[in-house]
């Protein structure tokens, strides 16, 4: 179920988990654990899911957003996770409430998971454990160049967090991510790190090298738990799957 866990029990109440494709409902491709793709799953499967996640994890809430690929976040108070009800992760499908688009979320109060959806994209989460301070992003090449991690430190910063963790999770690696050669010279430019190669010798992203530099750059200690989506069967990989590809949970949560 987990490709990472790190429990909150841990020393400082902020637990974090990247899930894997196992210990879901989800039939073929999606599954079996798919967190994502409410849209074309089978809705009655992803509650499941999400549920089983939860009751792995000790989790009741989860909070989630349509992802757009832009650089927008979302601060979570009392009065907005209150709002949005306890299904709103599972989208317009299931509470009839369109999610909010962005491609981050911060917060400073507990008992809420953020969730973040990927496959293949960029997830990091993040935490000022002192100061109670948590975030998610989606950060795949698009959203990674438009700012989406800087704009999300600053929402911490705001919110009170100095010393921020950040965590990079599973995603398409830099052997993997082919891409034309002019939008590598295009995204290097603007993402130092970028610029790869893949194992079969045609132009590369490197998204998970850009990030880390990033975001060393913005202060931040970073932590890499990050194999590759496209070549590990028991991660959701769109590269590999296509249309039908599940969609990995990348959450993170502070204890009362
Ligand atoms: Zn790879």
């Amino acid at each position: 179920m987990f490709f990472f866990h790190r429990p909150p029990d841990s020393g400082d109440g902020v637990g974090l988990a990247f899930t894997d494709r196992a210990g879901g409902v989800s039939e073929g491709a999606f599954g079996p654990l798919n967190l994502g793709r409410t849209d074309v799953d089978d809705l009655a499967h992803v509650r499941e899911n999400f549920a089983r996640v939860g009751a792995a994890l000790g989790v009741e809430r989860f909070v989630t957003l349509a992802q757009v690929h832009g650089p927008d976040v979302v601060v979570l108070d009392a009065e907005t996770i209150a709002a949005w009800g306890p299904e709103q992760h599972l989208g317009s499908e299931a509470t009839g409430v369109p999610l909010r688009r962005a491609d981050a979320l911060v917060t400073d109060q507990p008992g809420t998971a953020l969730c973040i959806r990927v496959a293949d994209c960029l997830p990091v989460l993040f935490a000022d454990p002192a100061r109670g301070v948590i975030g998610a992003a989606h950060a795949g090449r698009v959203g990674l160049a438009a700012g989406v991690l800087t704009r999300t430190v600053e929402a911490l910063r705001d919110l009170g967090a100095r010393d921020i963790e950040a965590w990079l999770g599973p995603h398409i690696c830099g052997d993997c991510y082919e891409v034309p050669a002019e939008m590598r010279e295009e995204v290097a430019a603007q993402l130092p790190g970028a610029y790869a190669e893949t194992s079969w010798g045609t132009p590369a992203l490197d998204l998970g090298a850009a990030a880390e530099r990033q975001l060393r750059d913005l202060d931040c200690t970073v932590e890499r738990r990050d194999r590759c989506t496209r070549t590990s069967l028991d991660l959701h990989s769109h590269r590999r799957d296509g249309a039908t590809a599940g969609r990995l949970g990348a959450l993170i949560w502070r204890t009362a």
